[in-house]
Order: C-alpha cells, then structure tokens, then sequence
C-alpha cells in the first residue's frame, strides 16, 4: 500500500503512475488516481489488480498539473473499484487517499454521518465524508480537514484535495509514512522516498500529529492546532 501526490507539474499523470509502479513492492490490491488541471477539469480513475491495469484505464485525456495516487491493501471492504481509492465526498468536491485503519470510523460514521449516501464499504470513506460534512456548516478545506483529523482515532496517511482550492495538497500523517519531495518549481508527497526518486533527491519529513498544506511552491507545516512548525530537507544519497 502507498501514497504518491504532485503539485505544480503539467506531467502530474506520469508521475502518479510512475510513483505507484515504484510503490508495487509494498503489496497491493487496486489502486487510482485523480488529477485536477486547476483550471476547471479533474479526473478519477480507479482499477483492481496490477498498475498496469490502471495505466491501460488512464486515457490520453487524463492530464493536469496537480494529483494524488494509491494503491490499496484492502483492510476494510473487498478489493473492489468502489473501494479502490481516491474516495470522494457526496457532492464531488473533496477526494483523498488514505494508507492506514480509521479505527473509531463506525461512531464516527453514526454521530455525523447518518444522512451520507455511502459510495464504499471502506473506513477511509468515512474520513473524506467528515471533512465534507465539516464544509457544509461553513468551514474552508483547511479547517474542514483539521477538525477531522481531530476526531479520527487510529493510523493514517492522508493526502486530500479540494477542488475549491486546486492549488493545493493537504497532507497528514499518524504512525503510517508519508514524506514531502522538493521538486525544482514543483513538490510531491510519497510513501517511501523511492518512489520519487525520479523527480527529486531533496526530503522532507513529516511527524505524527502534523499537518502540512502543501503548494507549487510552499510547503507549510503546522500541528493539528495550527501551531506552525519548522523543519530542514534532507538529502537522500543514491549510493547509501
Ligand atoms: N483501510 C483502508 C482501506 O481498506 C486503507 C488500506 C491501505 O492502507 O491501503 O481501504
């Protein structure tokens, strides 16, 4: 299972797929990707099985300049399309990619989500439902997506975007990995260093209980609370 996410690269496409290839050693069972051209179009394509079923799914047309990318080792739900993520909120405005067990999704589910027509039978649904529902009572994205993160129990890397704010990626993490890469006018977010290697040698880490709004040019990381937080790249050697 693993995550992969770019901000600011018209090959966002290539990138996507060719960081979930990387990403193949860590076991899988389906996996998608959303690209938005933060110009009024996006696209969503999910596949079960090999990566390669998913690069034959992704038309010509699929392109932009921003996206994310998973591949799912089913916990909760079959290994199906429905469940295969990016999930989506019911009105089609946030989507995100989830590595981890929502372990309190069930209450979470009852207390806020009693009117929410279910897409999947996956806890990660749950989460892109309560960032929405949090949207609804008037909430920008960002403090939407924080107050979720508040409720949600268990282990977690997110990456979620908004299509009210294309030019953005929200990240967070709890005890599953997730890192930033520095890209020359561009940034990515990754599970595993490996698979952006292609794209950067320039790292940096996010801890558990951050999170980090992640722009062409910016990477800005915060607690929770929105405490901000400061934090050096790194260089990852090849030859280590
Ligand atoms: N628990 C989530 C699911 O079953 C994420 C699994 C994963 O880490 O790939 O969809």
């Amino acid at each position: 299972c693993g995550i992969v996410g770019v901000i600011g690269n018209n090959k966002t496409t290539d990138i996507l797929l060719n960081g979930l290839e990387k990403l193949e050693y860590r076991g899988y069972d389906s996996a998608g990707i959303y690209v938005n051209n933060q110009n009024g179009k996006d696209f969503l394509v999910k596949e079960v099985g090999k990566i390669s079923k998913l690069e034959d799914a992704v038309t010509k047309d699929v392109q932009g300049t921003a996206g994310i990318g998973h591949t799912r080792w089913a916990t909760h739900g079959k290994p199906t399309i429905e469940n295969a993520h990016p999930h989506f909120s019911e009105d089609n405005r946030f989507y995100l990619v989830h590595n981890g067990v929502i372990t309190n999704f069930e209450e979470l589910k009852n207390k806020y989500l009693q009117d929410v027509d279910f897409k999947s039978q996956t806890d990660t649904e749950v989460a892109v439902q309560l960032v929405d529902h949090f949207a609804k009572t008037g909430l920008d994205g960002e403090a939407s997506f924080r107050k979720a993160l508040g409720l949600i129990k268990g282990s977690y890397a997110f990456a979620m975007m908004d299509k009210e704010q294309p030019d953005r990626i929200f990240v967070a993490k709890n005890k599953s990995p997730l890192l930033i890469g520095l890209g020359d006018g561009f940034n990515v977010i990754c599970s595993d260093a490996m698979a952006m290697l292609d794209q950067t040698h320039e790292f940096v880490e996010i801890h558990d209980g951050e999170v980090v709004i992640l722009k062409k040019g910016s990477v800005a990381i915060s607690k929770i609370d929105g405490t901000p937080v400061t934090r050096d790249s790194y260089t990852v050697n090849l030859d280590a």
